[in-house]
């Protein structure tokens, strides 16, 4: 059975159509500047990638340039075959805690919620809404990045601030990055030959976010009511004292908009460094001592150590720990500093075993008190077996 898993960002739209229940990808590819100038599109088949300019008014064409290149490539001869497509969904805020099905009243509450994720949110209905005019014999469903949280206590996910902003605006801790947190942790049980455990994952890409999760549920997670809690990101900042934020704004008259753009897009790896956002040219700063580059790389260490540290105590131990997503897979010389800095828990690194990136792998020596992966994410996939529960 074909299913189409689908991402839609706010200009962009990423694909996979796989062959269930063996979960072997068909196609793949991503549609780039949606409604901007000079949008593109590219295509991997047989691990061939061919990019191509075209005209990408809106999502709509994106999706029926989509199909047209599924049967051009002979993937699919009848749109039949397409059984159901998942939507990945950023903000399901308290009411969706699995995957659902499309309804007017599902697309009405995620539309409800998009002052939660106002980039998200809206491209996903364009994403849903564009799906459903050109394959609409499919089953629909949507993936919610914040389902897998919704196991929280209260007392996990409630900020100490008046009560009534939790009633009245839904102010509360929703997490982010679900559906990557639970692939890797069925992954790790997996691995461990057991589904009772204690697993901290470690999503850290140019988003990130930790999660504690005992015996398959999540029981506590770094971001919050946005994706911008928790740890030090690319350009995010991640947890600050609150009350920098009316202070900056009185000290320099920055508006709302304008202190979320920096706090979004200016702060993390970026705002420390000055250099960059992304940890590939840290690391390259750091070989040039160059002394903002260390001082950014060991502030964001310091605090994927002190979160795992913390939920350590809250799991009362650990089975493994995760690490996955672009710097996870592949920075073997942050993950070699975060390992250091879990040495009081008794976890050894094994220095070869991490000369590794982008592969599945056991990081710590034999003696480790605590195992390390490396388990490469797959989103796509988790949206794929959870639309195939639907479709069979
Ligand atoms: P997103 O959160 O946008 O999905 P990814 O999970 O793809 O991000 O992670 C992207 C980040 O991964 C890059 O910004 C970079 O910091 C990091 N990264 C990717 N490859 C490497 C590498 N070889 N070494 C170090 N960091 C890397």
């Amino acid at each position: 059975m074909k299913i189409l898993s689908v991402n839609a960002g706010s200009s962009s739209l990423k694909f996979q159509l796989y062959e269930m229940p063996e979960e072997k990808v068909l196609i793949s590819g991503v549609f780039e500047r949606i409604g901007i100038e000079n949008s593109f599109y590219t295509v991997k088949i047989n691990g061939e990638k061919v990019e191509k300019k075209v005209e990408l008014p809106n999502h709509k064409v994106a999706f029926q340039i989509l199909i047209d290149e599924l049967k051009e490539n002979n993937v699919v001869e009848d749109l039949s075959e397409i059984k159901g497509i998942g939507h990945r969904v950023v903000q399901g805020g308290a009411y969706f805690d699995k995957t659902e099905v499309v309804t007017e009243d599902v697309i009405s509450k995620i539309d409800e919620l998009s002052s939660l994720a106002p980039l998200h949110n809206p491209a996903a209905i364009t994403g849903i809404r564009a799906a459903q005019e050109v394959v609409p014999n499919a089953i629909q469903t949507v993936v919610f990045d914040t389902a897998f949280h919704q196991t929280m206590e209260e007392e996990t996910y409630l900020y100490a601030v008046p009560y009534e902003w939790y009633t009245k605006y839904k102010v509360r801790r929703y997490g982010a990055h679900g559906t990557s947190h639970k692939y890797v942790a069925l992954r790790a049980n997996e691995l461990l030959g057991k589904e009772d455990t204690k697993l901290i994952t470690c999503h850290i890409g140019n988003g990130a976010s930790i999660s504690a999760i005992k015996n398959g549920k999540c029981i506590n997670t770094s971001m919050g009511l946005t994706p911008n809690a928790g740890l030090i990101m690319g350009t995010r900042c991640g947890d600050i004292d609150a009350t920098i934020i009316p202070y900056i704004m009185e000290k320099t008259g920055m508006t709302p908009k304008e202190i979320d753009n920096a706090l979004n897009k200016q702060s993390g790896l970026l705002g420390i460094s000055g250099v960059s956002s992304d940890a590939r040219d840290i690391e390259a700063g750091i070989k040039d001592n160059n002394k903002r580059c260390i001082l950014a790389r060991n502030m964001y260490v310091k605090r994927v150590v002190e979160y795992i540290a913390k939920y350590y105590v809250e799991l009362g131990g650990c089975d493994a720990i995760i690490f996955t997503a672009g710097v996870g897979e592949n920075s073997i010389s942050i993950r070699e500093k975060i390992i250091e800095g879990l040495l009081p828990l008794g976890v050894e690194l094994d220095k070869e075993a991490n000369n590794v990136r982008g592969k599945e792998a056991l990081i710590t020596s034999k003696d480790s008190s605590i195992p390390v992966f490396i388990i490469p994410t797959d989103e796509e996939v988790m949206i794929a077996r959870d639309t195939y529960f639907f479709c069979k």
